[in-house]
């Protein structure tokens, strides 16, 4: 028996009639841009995070995109954000002009290192982009005391993080705005691409529902030059219908990874811990062995859909070469980075399966992998 990394396949098994419902009832509207669907997700996401406006949007990258550029973010400025992460937090910044200024990850938690943000503030400086990762918010309070002394704007990158808590508020109200993917691997998932701005702040909000959808005011006038990063109807239907569903599906998730601690108690492997201020919701279980590559090589052998979030730091990616940041730049992620493996986690998996996992580490261990 193989296990996958994750299992879209039987998380839709557990609610096909509500899906399919859902995606039917676009059809017979045929509202397949925006429209009411996307409008009723939108009010019942921002009530879920806390906040006024959630704007629905084509990706986790647009949401991103959009962000910077509704600040009014461009050539000229530096966001700070961190090197170990998915490459659109990078992109992002990139794509409106901006340069990414890396900061160094905390090495228990893999999030950007607080202590270390200073020193990179420089008068380009516009803002900061801390990503959630794997599911465990940053450190918030240290992030937004900084930025409040150098008049920063922070935006959370929440792509990994739907519905986890920091000192019992959501991700998505932790800050100036947030960014949410609704990529179909994602705690809560669509099934094609999708994604949200989410804020308190009404002139943002506002900027970014333009930006989304060509610049337009009515119909037929447009103010500005926009772009095309709108939010499917059916996707804006599915998603409204899957997140009741997510707080239960994160919890399953934390089950699997208490269970998981529990069963890798006796091995050298280090797993995954949290800041006692936070509760995570385990996008991804992070393990860490010095002997990377060849236990990841031995559990894929065996039939587990291990992976690794992400085996090259974005200043080491070869699209960032024009940066002229060396190895050694940033050694807490490039240290990470050669030696996490994501094993498989999914609110479906069964005992038999997280067994399985766990049996296989075991032997690629035991085989001095
Ligand atoms: C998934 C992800 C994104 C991008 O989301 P898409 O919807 O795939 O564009 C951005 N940042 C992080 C940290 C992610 O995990």
């Amino acid at each position: 028996m193989s296990v996958p990394l994750v299992d879209l396949q039987s998380q839709y098994e557990s609610i096909k009639p509500e899906i399919d419902t859902a995606i039917q009832r676009v059809i017979d509207n045929s509202a397949f841009i925006m429209g009411s669907e996307v409008a009723a997700f939108e009010q019942a996401f921002a009530e879920y995070c806390g906040v006024k406006h959630a704007i629905g949007v084509s990706s986790g990258t647009g949401a991103l995109f959009l962000a910077l550029l509704g600040y009014g973010i461009g050539p000229g400025d530096e966001v700070i954000t961190t090197p170990f992460t998915f490459f659109a937090t990078g992109e992002a910044i990139s794509q409106v002009g901006a340069r990414p200024a890396f900061v160094d990850i905390d090495p228990v938690t893999y999030n950007i290192d607080p202590a270390k943000i200073e020193a990179a503030i420089t008068p380009y400086t516009k803002a900061i982009m801390p990503v959630h990762l794997y599911g465990q918010p940053a450190d918030m309070d240290a992030i937004n005391e900084i930025a409040s002394t150098h008049k920063l704007v922070v935006i959370e990158d929440a792509a990994q993080a739907h519905g986890s808590l920091y000192k019992g508020k959501r991700v998505g109200s932790l800050a100036d705005s947030a960014c949410f993917s609704y990529y179909p691997s994602k705690n809560l998932g669509c099934y094609g691409d999708g994604g949200a701005v989410v804020t308190d702040d009404d002139h943002l909000a506002e900027r970014v529902r333009l930006l989304r959808d060509h610049g337009r005011t009515s119909k037929y006038e447009h103010s500005e030059l926009g772009y095309g990063h709108r939010l499917d109807g059916i996707q804006g239907a599915i998603l409204a219908t899957k997140l009741p569903h997510l707080d239960g599906w994160n919890e399953g998730r934390r089950q699997r990874a208490d269970r998981y601690a529990d069963l890798l108690a006796d091995t050298a492997v280090v797993t995954p811990k949290h800041l006692p201020e936070t509760t995570p919701v385990y996008h991804c279980y992070v393990i860490r062995t010095p002997n990377r590559d060849a236990v990841l090589a031995s559990l894929q052998k065996q039939g587990i859909g291990a992976g690794v979030h992400y085996p090259i730091p974005l200043h080491l990616q070869p699209a960032y070469r024009f940066l002229e940041l060396e190895p050694g730049s940033f050694p807490i992620s490039e240290q990470a980075a050669k030696e996490v493996i994501t094993l498989p986690i999914y609110a479906e998996m069964t005992d038999e399966q997280q067994d399985e996992v766990v049996a296989a580490l075991k032997a690629a261990l035991a085989n001095g992998a």
